[in-house]
């Protein structure tokens, strides 16, 4: 039999529906490019698939480091940033350590902190704020010793931030601090300095548009990561991933493209979605925007999903919510023209 927080947790679920447009998963709306590919896997077809990759993941994990200027102990890379986050919770959180997060926010944290025995102690995010809940979650870690702190900016679902100096607020506390910048990029944010009670986890599956790939990577102290590394499975990267995201790095037109561009389109999106009588966008500092809709959500859901577009039912997290991804412009024309007419 599982254990008992176990058999009361859902499952990590995913409405898997086919459309011709998907904007549902807050993936990048454009493929890696084509020449690229190319390179990486001639690369890869010289190199012996018999050998397990290169134990320390050496390569990536330098190229990273060099990028952000940091020494190469003080990153470790992943399966995703899910699986580093997998690594990290229960490095920091164990039974009866109390957790702060907002909430709503991405589901696996919740997931993570069950699982670790941790006390989950939920801070309500106002999606209309555009912000993250600072001062509430200030209150809540000063209320307990030794609090850990899960926080995403911008958040997922709900596209808010942290307000200015937030990291640092969070870090005065004592705290230690799980800084999911996932999406990150597209609040054009910047990595916080190093600090021994922060962990930024960063993603290629966004900005980079590499969600196929699965290569996630996080940043601390020479003396943090090694804590987190006797947790992480060994080998989480193959070969192949591992050279699409080297190479990736060389190329960073590619990232700062698909960014500006998801900017663009986010802020004529949201200004186009204001106009629509009955559409309640929240302000989104993310590659996707989510809102409220005053006819039921479930059916402009399943309205626009039979116009060929799948978005995401988000109510379980934000009630009568959905939430689409910012797609190219042709899917952003094709998604309002049937949010307007669905509506
Ligand atoms: N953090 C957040 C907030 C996310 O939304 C996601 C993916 N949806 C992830 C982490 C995981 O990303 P990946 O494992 O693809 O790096």
């Amino acid at each position: 039999m599982s254990r008992d927080v176990v058999a009361a947790m859902t499952a990590y679920t995913l409405e898997l529906r086919e459309a011709e447009i998907k904007l549902n998963q807050n993936e990048g709306p454009v493929d890696f490019p084509h020449d690229l590919k190319a390179k990486v896997l001639a690369r890869i077809v010289e190199r012996p698939w018999n050998i397990y990759p290169d134990f320390e993941s050496m390569h990536l994990r330098s190229a990273l480091a060099k990028v952000h200027g940091y020494e190469t102990d003080s990153v470790l890379v992943g399966n995703g940033s899910n699986e580093l986050l997998a690594a990290a919770v229960p490095t920091f959180v164990g039974p009866g350590t109390p957790v702060v997060y907002p909430k709503p926010s991405f589901a696996l944290y919740e997931k993570l902190i069950a699982v670790a025995g941790g006390i989950a102690l939920p801070v309500a995010v106002d999606p209309a704020t555009g912000l993250l809940p600072l001062d509430g979650m200030l209150r809540a870690i000063e209320r307990c010793d030794n609090a850990v702190v899960i926080v995403c900016s911008p958040n997922n679902p709900t596209g808010g931030v942290l307000p200015d100096g937030g990291v640092d607020a969070l870090l005065a506390t004592g705290a230690t601090v799980l800084f999911d910048r996932a999406y990150g990029d597209f609040a054009e944010d910047t990595m916080p300095p190093l600090h021994d009670r922060l962990v930024t986890f960063s993603t290629f599956s966004k900005a980079w548009g590499l969600a196929g790939l699965r290569v996630g990577w996080l940043a601390s102290t020479a003396s943090t990561c090694p804590e987190i590394r006797k947790v992480k499975l060994p080998y989480s990267l193959n070969i192949v991933s591992e050279a699409v995201a080297a190479t990736a790095l060389e190329h960073p037109e590619v990232r700062s493209r698909n960014v500006a561009s998801t900017i663009s389109e986010r802020a004529r999106v949201f200004e186009a979605m204001e106009k629509i009588e009955g559409v309640t966008p929240f302000p989104s500092r993310s590659n996707f925007i989510a809102f409220t809709t005053r006819r039921n959500a479930k059916d402009v859901f399943n309205d626009v999903h039979a116009r060929g577009i799948l978005i995401r039912d988000i109510g379980a997290a934000v009630p009568n919510a959905l939430r689409v991804s910012i797609g190219t412009p042709e899917q952003n024309n094709a998604f309002l023209e049937a949010l307007t007419s669905c509506v």
